[in-house]
């Protein structure tokens, strides 16, 4: 199978091209414009092999989209490019709207122009991937189902629930064979450092305060990114057009006990004279903070087959001794592009 990846140099999109190039054997097709997110380094494990292919465009160049098809002649498209930051959202909303909103109806329109004039048509998949952060947020009980309606709270999650819109709207009306795939909070190797997990990793391991948002018991369901890039592997060959997967792993944890974690496994791989506990530092909330989020994925689970390979805790060790083996990955990140400063605080 020859797949568009959108976005593939970010930090899932480079997960699903590792693993369709090396477990799956398709074709990869990586269009991506790389931002401050992109990187080709996530890439370069699979960078020399037959089926890659980097493509450095904006998924809202019409032209340039267009003529992606039209050289490669896809059998699906994954789309993941996005910004996909919670808190830039909030100090720089207009890229969300634009590449989040304007980019998927991009690539929307050009995959109903590619297949009125493909042989394609009849096994074409469009993977529009997505988050559970469109459902806003829950209460102390129950889960998101694909059924859950939709209460964004962020400028990015409003911008991914519009683009989700569309997508399902072009599968109604047009028949474009659409799938939304709804997706928990990832973690794992390759993740851009601003995002709560490696920031507290690598702040710890620079002695820096780890910050964490008001007082900590908000909670996120965790999956391991690998996970997620094999449910989008089994949702592209089995998953049927016109439906919707929530993907999660059953790992809900407070935002303060996943820090407290990563805390206890530096202590045990990089012992300092103090403990890593002591740098916890509470710092002033982010607006409009969703509570508490946790996904059912029994839809994924008992139509296609899919059980999330990792545990919180096996996923998390893995993760931390993984950044500790990578500084030659992070280092350029952190020492020119981000630097562990706060973002997102709302400005008068
Ligand atoms: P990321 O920020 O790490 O990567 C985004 C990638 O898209 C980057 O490589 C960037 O260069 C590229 N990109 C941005 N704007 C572009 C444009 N206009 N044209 C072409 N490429 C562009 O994001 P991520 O965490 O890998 O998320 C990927 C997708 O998965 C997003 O759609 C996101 O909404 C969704 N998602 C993320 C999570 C999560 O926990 N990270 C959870 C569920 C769903």
């Amino acid at each position: 199978m020859r797949v568009l990846v959108t976005g593939g140099a970010g930090f899932i999109g480079s997960a699903v091209s590792r693993h369709f190039i090396a477990d799956l054997e398709h074709e990869v097709v990586i269009v991506d414009k790389l931002t401050y997110a992109g990187n080709l380094a996530s890439l370069a494990p699979v960078a020399s092999r037959d089926g890659y292919v980097f493509e450095r465009h904006d998924i809202c160049d019409v032209a340039a989209i267009d003529a992606i098809f039209a050289k490669y002649q896809p059998d699906a498209v994954v789309h993941l490019a996005a910004e996909s930051h919670v808190d830039r959202s909030i100090s720089g909303s207009d890229v969300f709207v634009t590449t989040n909103v304007m980019g998927t109806f991009t690539l929307l329109e050009a995959a109903r122009r590619y297949l009125a004039s493909s042989r394609k048509a009849a096994d074409f998949r469009f993977i529009h991937v997505s988050t559970d952060e469109v459902y806003g947020s829950l209460g102390d009980d129950g889960l998101f189902t694909e059924t859950t309606p939709y209460d964004p709270s962020s400028p990015y999650s409003a911008t991914k629930a519009a683009s989700d819109h569309l997508a399902k709207a072009w599968q109604r009306t047009y028949g474009l064979p659409v799938i939304v795939s709804n997706c928990s909070n990832n973690y794992g190797p390759y993740h851009f450092p601003e995002k709560l997990i490696p920031l507290i990793i690598l702040n710890a391991l620079d002695r820096m305060p780890l910050p964490v948002y008001g007082d900590g018991s908000n909670v996120r369901d965790w999956l391991h990114v690998e996970d997620h890039a094999r449910a989008l592997g089994l949702i592209l060959v089995k998953g049927r057009p016109g439906e919707t997967y929530n993907i999660g792993g059953r790992n809900e944890r407070k935002n303060i006990d996943v820090v407290r974690q990563i805390c206890s496994w530096m202590d045990n791989f990089r012992p300092i004279n103090h403990s890593h506990h002591d740098l916890v530092s509470f710092v002033t909330d982010r607006p409009g903070h969703d509570r508490r989020y946790a996904i059912d994925a029994s839809k994924l689970e008992s139509e296609l087959g899919w059980r999330a390979r990792e545990t919180f805790e096996t996923g998390i060790e893995k993760t931390v001794r993984w950044y500790l083996d990578n500084a030659d990955w992070w280092k350029p990140l952190r020492d020119k592009v981000y630097s562990g400063e706060r973002l997102g605080l709302v400005k008068a």
